[in-house]
């Protein structure tokens, strides 16, 4: 078998299942394929870091896991040679059999057992999971080695971390051997229908779809969906909840195409449409007057920025939970008074487990400084900030009366957009901050700032503190605290215009 021999590999597998056309576009289109994005790359940083953890729950075994991925064909070979000197557990042992090739994550020998575990970097089984899982028990039963177990190994989200971390308690095993047991006929019949796309040669004809972003958003996008319009699609619908494919399949791609008496679209959907349609822009000047009334001066726009680690890092934290790193705050003392400014961005080197210094509690110590015990703290999306701070109240439980005392101070401005009671067409039916902020000042959007989004803004953290981090560190740092910032000064401006309506009706207080 030479490089490049096989046909169709796991992922393969999973492409065809999620559409042929992906399939099809992988073995013979790859130009359309845009380059992986950073959040991509940091997707499979993440699954490589579990994978390589979850192997110290089956320890001593003999790695095949190869740098260069077209070295498959050795990877196979070895694979049969170790199964004959009955080695008791190999990572990434590779099974070729009939043009397919798929890698295990581990294969070990139990109490007389032939186990197979694929790891996952997720908190639960998904699907895919089990699609992919399945053609993995195809390849090895083909090659002639029937797993007697099949498990899927997932993170157990609800693991704390108290000290160093323990695989057994970190990781949930789950027997899946039935279920994909029961699923090999479905395999054969995929694997036929994908190989007969393979020796065709020819682009299957399927429809743009449902499918196209389940179980993945899929990459041949850009091509197939070049006849959707670029702006205000009916894709960009808000909250849609598949009312977008049954526009699409009457024929309608552009929200200004929308009839006018069309039934059943809630209130956010039709000033979408309207404001598309008839550029209406819609300023409900009594609730947001009733909003304004309920907050008080001084006002605290507050805004967290957090890394959420599969592998937790901290004392009493847990997988994927959302743990503070950085904050803003700009606070306004009186209406139409001075703003002024205070932020924190912890020091990455502290995100260790035996910190001398834990940078929560850092945090929470200049919060003690810079939030005064009075007046309202504004966030947008307050959900997110009240959750971080509950659990710093848990982990710290020496300062939960001051982190408590907070929550019942936090309002919503993220409720006025959502609600609808202040709507430009340029808000294009979104209410987050980033298409909010430029509608109303179009000169200030996150599109000239290096870091654009909270995901980058973790990203670049979480490698900061993993030491992955390529670029210069010192530099980064200002792009993050100018990112943060910029949320914050965005409620002030947005706030301010609010203040101003409200104003406008003669209750000035
Ligand atoms: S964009 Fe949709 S139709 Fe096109 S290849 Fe991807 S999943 Fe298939």
């Amino acid at each position: 078998m030479s490089n490049h021999s096989y046909l169709l590999s796991k992922s393969g597998f999973v492409s065809g299942v999620q559409c042929e056309k992906k399939f099809y576009f992988d073995r013979y289109r790859k130009d359309l394929k845009p380059a992986l994005s950073v959040q991509q790359e940091s997707l499979f940083e993440k699954g490589n870091l579990i994978g390589d953890f979850a192997k110290t729950l089956f320890d001593g075994g003999v790695d095949l896991g190869v740098t260069d991925r077209f070295d498959s064909a050795e990877q196979a070979k070895r694979t049969q040679a170790l199964l004959k000197q009955s080695v008791n557990t190999i990572y990434e042992a590779a099974f070729y059999v009939k043009g397919v090739f798929a890698a295990l994550d581990i294969l070990h020998h139990q109490d007389g057992q032939c186990w197979a575990i694929e790891v996952k970097s997720s908190s639960s089984v998904k699907d895919y999971h089990l699609t992919d899982a399945s053609l993995q028990y195809w390849v090895m039963t083909e090659s002639g080695l029937k797993p007697d177990k099949f498990f899927l190994m997932h993170v157990n989200s609800e693991y704390v971390k108290q000290g160093p971390i323990i695989p057994d308690d970190f990781f949930t095993l789950v027997d899946i051997t039935d279920q994909i047991i029961n699923n090999q006929e479905w395999v054969a019949e995929q694997l036929k229908f994908l190989i007969e796309i393979n020796d065709n040669r020819h682009e299957p004809a399927k429809e743009i779809g449902k499918h196209c972003s389940n179980p993945f958003d899929c990459d041949y996008k850009g091509h197939c969906w070049s006849h959707v319009p670029e702006e205000n699609s009916v894709f960009e619908l808000t909250n849609a909840r598949g009312r977008e494919w049954d526009l699409y399949a009457r024929g309608i791609l552009h929200l200004h195409e929308v009839p006018d008496n069309e039934l059943n679209l809630t209130t956010r959907q039709q000033l979408q449409i309207d404001g598309v349609k008839y550029g209406k822009t819609i300023i409900d000047k009594f609730s947001i007057d009733e909003f304004v009334r309920s907050v008080s001066y001084p006002i605290y726009y507050f805004d967290f920025e957090t890394i959420n680690s599969a592998i937790p890092i901290l004392h009493n934290t847990s997988p994927f939970q959302q743990v503070p790193f950085q904050y803003s705050l700009h606070i306004a003392e009186s209406h139409s008074g001075p703003v002024s400014h205070k932020e924190f961005l912890a020091i990455a080197k502290d995100f260790v487990e035996d910190s001398p210094q834990d940078p929560r509690k850092t945090l929470i110590n200049q919060l003690k400084a810079d939030i005064g015990p009075d007046g309202s703290i504004m966030a947008y999306n307050a959900t997110f900030e009240k959750n971080v701070i509950k659990a710093l109240a848990e982990a710290f439980p020496e300062d939960a009366e001051f982190l408590l005392s907070l929550l019942p101070r936090f309002v919503d401005l993220l409720d006025v957009f959502k609600a609808g009671w202040y709507y430009t067409p340029s808000m294009k039916g979104s209410a987050s901050i980033k298409y909010v902020l430029p509608a109303l000042f179009p000169d200030l959007s996150y599109q000239n700032l290096e870091i654009g989004n909270g995901e980058q803004a973790s990203t670049v953290f979480l490698e900061m503190i993993t030491g992955q981090f390529k670029g210069n560190e010192i530099e980064m740092r200002d792009h993050l605290l100018a990112y943060c910032k910029q949320d914050t000064f965005a409620m002030v401006l947005l706030y301010n215009e609010l203040e101003k309506i409200s104003d406008s009706l003669g209750h000035q207080d």
